[in-house]
Parts: C-alpha cells; sequence; structure tokens
C-alpha cells in the first residue's frame, strides 16, 4: 500500500510593531533581561491591557494579502496554562472568534502551483523566556518577551510533502517582509512554526492520527524533521504499528524527532472571552483602507516581470521570492532598462558573490548603479562579456564605479576591424595544423581561434566581430 503524507502548518510570526501588544513596553529585541517591562506585562493583579491598535492593522494585511475574509466582530480569549514564563497564568489569544478565516496562499514547485488553504490568522501575546543555567540547576526567567504581538497562521492540511512545507512558508515569510510587518528572522524567532503530520493510504479522503512537530527553527530543519516524521510514520504503520497523537521534539543535533507528550497529558486551556478587553469591532471602511494600501505582493510582482519585461517563470520566481532582490533588480532598470541582463547578471555573478561571502542583498558591494553601468557598458559594446566579469569583481572588491575601472586600466573593447585582422593574421600563421584540419572540414575548431584571438587581445577583442573576421579569413 503507498501512503501519502498529510501537513499542516501553524507559524507564529512577531510583528514589527514599537510597542507590546497591550501596553505600552518596548518590543526591542536584545535588551539585558526584564527592562521592558510594567505591570501589564508582568501579570500585576488589576492592571488592564488596552488593544494596540497597530497590532490590528498589521494583522488586517496579513490577512488581506491572504485572501482571508474579515470578521466585523472578534473577541479576546485567555487560554489558561501554568508555566514560569507566564506570570498572569492564562495567554491573551483568540479562540472562538478571530480576527480573520478561509485565506490561501498559492506556491509553485517544480514549475506546478497548488492553493494551500488558510484555516485562520488570529492576534496574540508571546510568552517570556526562560534561561537555563548551564552551571546551576536554576532558570532564569526574562520577560521582555512577554506580551510582544504575535499573529498565528493556521494552515489547512493541505501540504503533502516537506518540499511544499517549505515553499509554503517561504511564501508566507516573503509577504510578511513584502508588507514590512515582520522581519521574518527564524534564527531569533520572530518567525516559528510546528507542524502537524499524518499519513494515510494514497485516495483516502480521511485523515490518519497526527503528530505534532515542535522546535522547527529553520527552514532547512522544516523539511528535515518532516522527511524523517513521515519516514517514521510509515516504518510504523508498515510493521504493524499504529501512530500515537503526541508532540514532539525535533532534536536537530541527533537528526531525530523525540516524544514530548502523548494525548493524555494534552491541555486542556479553559478558554474563555477575556472580560478586560472589549470585543473588536472593525468597519468595512478600514478593511477597504488597508486594503488599497497593500504594496505590490510575490504573486503579483511575478505576473508584472513576466508580462513587462518577458521574463522566464523561474527568472521572476526568483527575484520576486525575497522583497530586497526585487528592490534591487528594479533599482537597476531605474538606472539602466535592460531586464534580461540585469536579472542574468543578479542572479549568476551577483547571488555568487554574495554566497561566497556570505552577505545578503542589502550588503552588496555592488550598487544597482553600478552593476547597471557596467551593463550599459556591456550594451553598448564598450567591453566584451569576459571583461565585464572582470570589472565586476573589481568593483566587488573596491568599490569603484565600472567606467572607471574600464578606463584607467584600458580595458575598452577593440571593435577596429582593421586591429582585429592583424591579430587574426597573426593567429593563422601561429597555428597551421589547425587552419589545415578546420578547412579539411573540422569547422568546430572556430572556437579555437576565437579563443586564441581573445587571448591575444587580453579579452578585449570584439567576439561577433573575430568570429566573422576569422571565417572571413578561413573560408577564402
Ligand atoms: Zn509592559
Amino acid at each position: 500500500m503507498t501512503f501519502e503524507s498529510v501537513i499542516g502548518l501553524e507559524v507564529h510570526a512577531q510583528l514589527k510593531t514599537r510597542t507590546k501588544i497591550f501596553c505600552g513596553c518596548s518590543t526591542a529585541f536584545g535588551a539585558p533581561p526584564n527592562q521592558h517591562t510594567c505591570p501589564v506585562c508582568l501579570g500585576m493583579p488589576g492592571v488592564l491591557p488596552v488593544l494596540n491598535r497597530q497590532v490590528v492593522e498589521y494583522t488586517l494585511r496579513m490577512a488581506l494579502a491572504t485572501h482571508c475574509e474579515i470578521a466585523p466582530f472578534s473577541r479576546f480569549a485567555r487560554k489558561n496554562y501554568f508555566y514560569p514564563d507566564l506570570p498572569k497564568g492564562y495567554q491573551i489569544s483568540q479562540y472562538e472568534l478571530p480576527i480573520s478565516r478561509n485565506g490561501h496562499v498559492d506556491i509553485t514547485l517544480d514549475g506546478t502551483t497548488r492553493r494551500i488553504g488558510i484555516n485562520r490568522i488570529h492576534m496574540e501575546e508571546d510568552a517570556g523566556k526562560l534561561n537555563h543555567d548551564p552551571d546551576r540547576p536554576v532558570s532564569l526567567v526574562d520577560f521582555n518577551r512577554t506580551g510582544v504581538p504575535l499573529i498565528e497562521i493556521v494552515s489547512e492540511p493541505d501540504l503533502r510533502s516537506p518540499e511544499e512545507a517549505g515553499a509554503y512558508l517561504r511564501k508566507l515569510r516573503a509577504i510578511l517582509r513584502y508588507l514590512d510587518i515582520c522581519d521574518g528572522n527564524m534564527e531569533e524567532g520572530s518567525f516559528r512554526c510546528d507542524a502537524n503530520v499524518s499519513i494515510r493510504p494514497q485516495g483516502s479522503t480521511e485523515l490518519g492520527t497526527r503528530t505534532e512537530l515542535k522546535n522547527l527553527n529553520s527552514f532547512r530543519f522544516v523539511e528535515k524533521a518532516l522527511h524523517y516524521e513521515i519516514s517514521r510514520q510509515k516504518e510504523l504503520t508498515a510493521d504493524g504499528g499504529q501512530v500515537i497523537q503526541e508532540t514532539r521534539l525535533w532534536d536537530a543535533d541527533r537528526n531525530r524527532s523525540t516524544s514530548m507528550r502523548g494525548k493524555e497529558e494534552a491541555h486542556d486551556y479553559r478558554y474563555f472571552p477575556d472580560p478586560d478587553l472589549l470585543p473588536l469591532s472593525i468597519d468595512e471602511a478600514w478593511v477597504s483602507r488597508v486594503r488599497s494600501e497593500l504594496p505590490e505582493l510575490p504573486d503579483e510582482k511575478r505576473d508584472r516581470y513576466r508580462e513587462a519585461f518577458g521574463l522566464s517563470d523561474y527568472d521572476a520566481d526568483m527575484l520576486t521570492g525575497s522583497r530586497e532582490v526585487a528592490e534591487y533588480f528594479e533599482a537597476c532598470l531605474g538606472h539602466f532598462m535592460a531586464p534580461k541582463a540585469a536579472a542574468n547578471w543578479i542572479m549568476g555573478e551577483l547571488m555568487g558573490l554574495l554566497k561566497a561571502g556570505g552577505m545578503t542583498i542589502d550588503q552588496s558591494p555592488v550598487s544597482p548603479q553600478h552593476l547597471a553601468q557596467l551593463l550599459k557598458l556591456l550594451d553598448e559594446g564598450v567591453i566584451s562579456g569576459k571583461i565585464a566579469k572582470t570589472v565586476f569583481e573589481e568593483t566587488a572588491r573596491t568599490g569603484t564605479p565600472p567606467a572607471t575601472i574600464i578606463e584607467a586600466q584600458g580595458l575598452v573593447q577593440v571593435s577596429d576591424s582593421a586591429a582585429i585582422e592583424t591579430v587574426v593574421a597573426q593567429v593563422l600563421d601561429d597555428f597551421p595544423d589547425e587552419v589545415a584540419a578546420y578547412r579539411g572540414g573540422k569547422t568546430k575548431l572556430i572556437g579555437f581561434f576565437v579563443g586564441q584571438v581573445m587571448k591575444a587581445t587580453q579579452g578585449k577583442a570584439n567576439p561577433k566581430l573575430a568570429n566573422q573576421i576569422l571565417r572571413k579569413q578561413l573560408d577564402a
């Protein structure tokens, strides 16, 4: 029997507001422990939370960008549990009446596009953080993160492979970053993911018993952990065993998941509406205003690149997958309009350079303006493609504009026929055997001759012209 895997993801994204969701404390990351706290986020008795309007605004952006329905009336609820990083003894979240439901995002994998349903997006507050002392049997609690605003994005169980889960997460993160509401940093915990995984016989529509995977704090771990869990469930089932409903923790060091708690220990959170917070009413005017202010999102941008610039699906996808890359590309076009050349250079030379240096595109040593200048000189035939690569490397190393390097080093391409004819004559003199072979039918040797001409001119000969002149003299 063949099985298919069924995956649903719960993503927590930290919103980039200046202050927390229910008090005025700062959300800045990296402060000394317990500096960003007040009686409200410390859960003192008698204090009252006040909802941060910006949190609602940002949540609306994400909900509308993912085609969710907005509830005109939603409510905050208390999720009750005890843990030392939760001073109130409950987390304020949304439960039976979330702010938005029934959305979707489209993911593209190997040229196939699939629509992944979003069950709901709701707002909630983050808990604090426990720091376990490695030397003493003590844990210290830091409440700076308590009350930092989160949105939880719950997918439908529509994902069928770890790779689809990865594509879905990358798409969500790209949208959040295009909307400028979350920095998407998995390592710092501002974009976190839990996964529900089950398997079922191919063709079945019923859901199998699922396990929940926690602690997936990088894109690579998500896919690895899902592969591991799917194989584990398949092997268990093949051996006549049964998957039990449980929460499992991914151990990245040992490349396996271990059981954390079973169903019998599953929490009953005793949700109830928070009496300290009024229900949230959102009128049509607010929704329309946020909708009208949405920026161009990855899918729209990809379609526009394809149609307006004639880029391939792959190129358009790669350039729009990250907001910063798209911005770099557009800045480059602002200086010189050559979309295909810019796309090729950004995805080839520039990405290679950034990867080798462990840099992001924001840290690129070659500015969009300099790349545009290089592309223009290449387009005008001032330099050859080969020289362009050398100049690009030098600009990257020194920050000098390409035009300055070309002028200072005399790298201007030789497009003077008489000069190239002289070099061609010399090359044909130097390689009589190859000339004879060429004339005897081995016409593929043209590449060899062009190479020799380029070598003799230190790469400065116009290769097209060199090719023409060589053919003329060889075929004569
Ligand atoms: Zn506070």
